[in-house]
């Protein structure tokens, strides 16, 4: 490996140059045995966190407990709390697999993220207000063509302005009215950690990703976004809450049976799956129909102790000068939010050592976050022979003064290798999953969402591949992944009716 110091200045050659990318490797490279550690430790996390209170990988009891059939059916609202978009649903269970979705998005302002909970649960109310009266005025959004093309609803629809709305159906049997909703039964999907006490009851434990609202931690989210529909009389009532990874795995299980991971590779990351209620030793919640329970794991929390992830100096850098250091430390080499991150970082360190853009950065680069993830997944797809999109995303649009096509694969080698690490250690999370719930030999369908797993570039393949380094070949055939793209407002749906069936029967 070539020694580098500042003097040394850009690569003299393509021997050089592939030094340096080795040298990266070498950086951020998981070895197997890295792997098998990194897995083995977040299980017994997982275990710890199964245990007992206030464990790092908190474990969180869902109240989700049996499995949906497919034959559910019935009209239901559905709230999904993203890290950038709010969607309103309304979701037509059909039964027989089948089901139609209505959705419009809306993106939630950066001052709501930061400010007053309150102020946020009024433009939740808001939203939602303003989507129910569409949807009584017409009795649907949007007029347009029902896609059946997925098992699970699509919001293809790209945003244009404020609020976007798309529709898209998992049946094509479209020639049904719809008939008006008589009462607004919702289930809410808020992608962020909760101890619940019920299926409609949690307090907030923490923020994650981009949010930092004020008055809200400790206190119970579904009480306060119901205040707000009462203060704004909007006629709903909360019957769930769910996170986006139980949302997820419902949404896929709701048409294959075979599902048992449900996995968020997106903004943030996380996952759930189905526990025995007796190995969950901290619950106490009392009597359940079922002898399982959805658990959501929320492992973007694991190693906040930092003694098993193999942390560079980049990595700590990040964390250093994000919102929450040292919180959620296994999310901040996977997700998103802050893969760009961690890549402007990578890139800004080669700029400082001369040995790419002549050694300048501009004003743009220099600014936190302003290398995108999805720059990231441009990159890595730019496959045209001077790399020219590299190139645009780099001068034109971050406004570096001038870059050589060796500048820019180099750049272009940065992202593969920080993007297949994201996706080893993602493996590594699964792989813990999979042991804990004995499902290694008798394989299983992951139900996986998120931008990371929809759009990046090799992120599905890096991760089958780190699953057979630590598994064998076979494991592809047992273990498979499925995109649910924006499942999580199917599955609150699903949840939210069987709550509220369950609710309707206690009651009478
Ligand atoms: C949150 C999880 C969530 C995940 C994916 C994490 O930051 O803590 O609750 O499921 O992001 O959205
Ligand atoms: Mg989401």
């Amino acid at each position: 490996v070539r020694k580098l110091d500042a003097k040394e200045g850009p690569p003299k050659n393509a021997d050089e140059s592939a030094a340096i990318v080795e040298e990266l490797n070498q950086t951020f490279d998981v070895s197997l045995a890295q792997m098998k550690n990194i897995s083995e430790q977040l299980k017994k996390e997982m275990q710890k966190g199964l245990n007992q209170e206030g464990a790092t990988v908190a474990m969180l009891p869902t109240f989700v407990s049996g499995r949906p059939t497919g034959e559910e059916k019935g009209r239901y609202l559905a709230l999904d709390l993203g890290g950038t978009f709010l969607r309103v649903c309304e979701v037509d269970l059909c039964g027989n697999k089948e089901f139609k979705i209505q959705q419009k998005k809306y993106k939630v302002p950066l001052t709501l993220k930061e400010g007053d909970f309150r102020d946020l649960c009024d433009f939740i109310a808001e939203c939602l207000d303003n989507f129910i009266a569409e949807l009584n005025a017409t009795g649907s959004i949007l007029s347009s063509s029902l896609s059946s093309d997925a098992n699970v609803a699509t919001a293809a629809g790209s945003s244009s302005n404020n609020s976007t709305h798309d529709i898209s159906s998992g049946s094509s049997n479209n020639g049904v009215e719809p008939s008006p909703i008589e009462k607004y039964q919702l289930g809410f999907t808020f992608s962020f950690p909760l101890f619940q006490t019920d299926i409609n009851r949690g307090v907030l434990k923490q923020w994650t990703k981009g949010y930092s609202c004020t008055n809200s931690v400790h206190e119970d989210v579904v009480e306060m976004l119901q205040d707000a529909f009462l203060r704004k009389q909007v006629p709903v009532n909360i019957a769930a809450i769910v996170n986006d990874a139980v949302g997820t795995l419902m949404a896929l299980a709701y048409s294959v049976p075979e599902t048992a991971l449900g996995v968020i590779l997106g903004t943030g990351t996380n996952a759930c799956y189905y526990e025995k209620i007796k190995d969950i030793k901290k619950w106490d919640g009392g009597e359940t129909l079922n002898d399982e329970m959805v658990v959501n794991t929320e492992w973007g929390a694991f190693d906040c102790e930092r003694l098993v992830l193999p942390l560079t100096v980049h990595d700590r850098k990040v964390d250093r000068e994000s919102l929450r250091p040292r919180q959620q430390m296994f999310e901040k080499m996977i997700s998103g939010m802050y893969l760009g991150e961690i890549s402007r970082n990578v890139i800004l360190h080669l700029i400082d050592r001369q040995i790419i853009f002549d050694g300048y950065s501009s004003n743009d680069f220099n600014k936190q976050h302003s290398f995108d993830t999805a720059y990231m997944s441009s990159i890595e797809l730019d496959n045209s022979p001077d790399l020219q999109e590299t190139r645009h995303i780099l001068e034109d649009v971050l406004s570096i003064p001038s870059t050589s096509l060796m500048d820019r694969q180099l750049v272009k080698s940065v992202c593969e290798i920080v993007g297949r690490r994201a996706a080893r250690l993602s493996a590594c999370g699964i792989a813990a999953v999979l042991k804990q719930s004995n499902l290694v030999t008798s394989g299983c369908t992951i139900g996986i969402d998120g931008s990371l797993f929809e759009h990046y570039p090799c992120f599905e393949a890096n991760m089958m591949q780190a699953l057979k380094d630590m598994f064998g070949p076979y494991i592809s055939y047992k273990v498979k992944f499925s995109l649910a793209r924006d499942g999580s407002g199917l599955g609150a749906a699903i949840v939210a009716m069987l709550a509220h069936k369950n609710s309707q029967k206690a009651a009478s």
